[in-house]
């Protein structure tokens, strides 16, 4: 009887730890062929707010720090490794984030979207326990993606290239295109969508990577589009877009969801707080992230 928690004063002042437990749509593949997805998270504590008001933390190193205080852990590891956080897929990153916001504030959650036949902004009360999420299967993983653009590219030797083959994105490839978000958010979305690309057409590596953004600059929109579309119809994860209804007009539209107060209690305004409740990782392309 020497061990109960009021003998130990390091304990006392922290609120009583309850797990919850996730399947991660896609999971950690360590490498040698073990694929870990049951998950366990606690509820964010202040140590996590913080980190919220924190501006040297870019999106993806924020969900990267937010995910190492509350994943607590993943199959037989415990503690997860930041370096195997920033390892997951988007996809993977972006649901427990999902999740970690169920835990922590609940399923419900203020969102306003503007209709584009009158204008008027649509307020909704979103409840994130009933936004579909696609699973790969058991035994399942995510294999390249293969896209044949309609135009393509000429290469240096006049060939034309026009079959792309994809991986779908990390947390690691977000950090990597982080320091460009800020000042030009569609050259960070450009590099994201190049750390994806495997192959491009017969292209030798070193030229893909002597190209860099350049190259995806040169293709047509209708290609661009081909690109990106091929990569939100096959990563799994969370589906954020959203049919909206207008109580106004009457009008449907299509939205991604509204995660302006996503960290927030969906009462006060999230503008002007100093807290960056729009956490989420904006150029991420999880389901539903690059249209
Ligand atoms: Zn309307």
């Amino acid at each position: 009887m020497e061990t109960t928690a009021a003998l130990r004063p390091e304990n006392s002042l922290r609120p009583p730890q309850r797990e919850f437990e996730v399947l991660l749509p896609v999971g950690y593949d360590d490498g040698g062929g073990t694929v870990r997805r049951r998950a366990w998270i606690r509820k964010m504590r202040g140590h996590e707010e913080a980190l919220l008001y924190d501006p040297s933390l870019a999106p993806a190193r924020l969900v990267t720090e937010l995910l190492s205080g509350c994943l607590v852990r993943l199959e037989d590891l415990s503690p997860v490794d930041p370096r195997v956080i920033a390892g997951l897929y988007s996809a993977d990153r972006n649901y427990l984030l999902v999740e970690l916001r169920r835990a922590t504030l609940g399923d419900h959650m203020a969102a306003s979207y503007r209709c584009p036949a009158c204008a008027v902004t649509v307020r909704v009360v979103e409840d994130l326990s009933t936004l579909p999420v696609r699973r790969m299967g058991e035994g399942e993983r995510p294999g390249p993606i293969t896209v044949e653009l309609e135009d393509g590219a000429v290469g240096r030797n006049g060939d034309l290239h026009a079959t792309v083959v994809l991986e779908l994105p990390r947390g690691e490839d977000e950090d990597f295109v982080a320091p460009m978000l800020e000042r030009d958010p569609l050259k960070a979305r450009d590099a994201l969508l190049l750390r994806c690309i495997r192959r491009f057409g017969s292209l030798p590596g070193a030229e893909l990577d002597a190209y860099g953004v350049k190259l995806l600059r040169e293709l047509t929109l209708g290609d661009r589009l081909r690109l990106r579309a091929a990569i939100d119809h096959a990563a799994p994860g969370v589906e954020l877009r959203r049919t909206v209804t207008c109580e106004e007009c009457g009008a449907h539209s299509e939205h991604l969801l509204d995660v302006t107060d996503f960290f927030g209690e969906g009462q006060e305004e999230a503008t002007g707080s100093g807290r960056r409740s729009s956490t989420w990782p904006s150029i991420s392309t999880g389901r539903g992230m690059t249209s």
